[in-house]
């Protein structure tokens, strides 16, 4: 039976004389590809919806054997031409797509990481983000969203809220922080640690909590930035299995 579903239009290739498959993003399904006989030439059943970061209504069936899916039309809802006029914006829209495609996403995690991507690019959309923080803040919030969701606020073991002073660790596998007291006592914090201020608690804190609208206006010290991104890379790269090399996401 056919489905009408909003999907994020990702890539679009042809073959043939005039079929295209698409890679869709979709809130119940993930990320998947379905054919579109004749789409890049039906001037009708898909007016401008065969382009990469289109938000499409479409209309999804399957072959008669209901091995593939197949397009029959679709209405374009929005096209993100903000993003599109501005190549900084597009690079920024681009490494987020990318890291939603590399991450692999099951159906049943896909609504909130759908949710988010599209937050984002309507924040892009509107000429707001900036290289320095966008990447990396999409990057910690679609990790926190697959349930791998840290407690910055209090000492993991003694449950102490953080303060001031120095000597806080955090615990990149538990998602936890140790206080400065547990640690000169010696409570252990197994596996990855790293020394982290208050301050670039609380950034990661407010990032946790941000919705995507929030990040253009932000305005962080280079320093709590430089700690900041480079806790929530470990971060990635440990529970999501992912780092940013040369380009492109590698497994790591
Ligand atoms: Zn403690």
């Amino acid at each position: 039976m056919d489905a009408t579903e909003k999907a994020l239009v990702l890539k679009v290739g042809c073959f043939r004389e005039a079929d295209c498959w698409v890679r869709l993003f979709t809130a119940s399904r993930g990320i998947f590809n379905a054919f579109a006989f004749g789409g890049s030439r039906s001037r009708r059943r898909f007016v401008g919806c065969l382009d990469p970061l289109s938000l499409v209504l479409f209309s999804i069936g399957s072959d008669r054997r209901g091995t593939y899916s197949v397009l029959n039309e679709g209405s374009l809802l929005h096209n993100f031409s903000g993003i599109r006029a501005n190549s900084a914006i597009t690079g920024m829209a681009a490494n987020c797509v990318r890291f939603v495609e590399a991450v692999e996403i099951d159906p049943s995690d896909a609504a909130p990481v759908y949710h988010l991507l599209l937050k984002t690019l309507y924040m892009l959309d509107a000429g707001s983000g900036s290289p320095d923080v966008v990447p990396w803040f999409f990057r910690a919030r679609l990790a926190f969203a697959m349930g791998h969701d840290p407690d910055f606020e209090n000492c993991g073991t003694c449950g102490r809220p953080v303060g001031g002073g120095q000597g806080w660790l955090f615990g990149v596998e538990q998602g936890q922080v140790l206080c400065p007291a547990c640690h000169s006592a010696g409570k252990p914090l197994d596996g990855l640690a790293r020394p982290v201020s208050p301050g670039v608690l609380r950034a990661l804190e407010w990032i946790r909590v941000s919705e995507p609208d929030d990040w253009a206006r932000v305005a962080m010290d280079r320093e709590v930035r430089r700690q900041g991104s480079q806790l929530v890379e470990l971060f990635v790269a440990y529970h999501l299995g992912l780092s940013w090399d040369n380009g492109m996401y590698k497994k790591v």
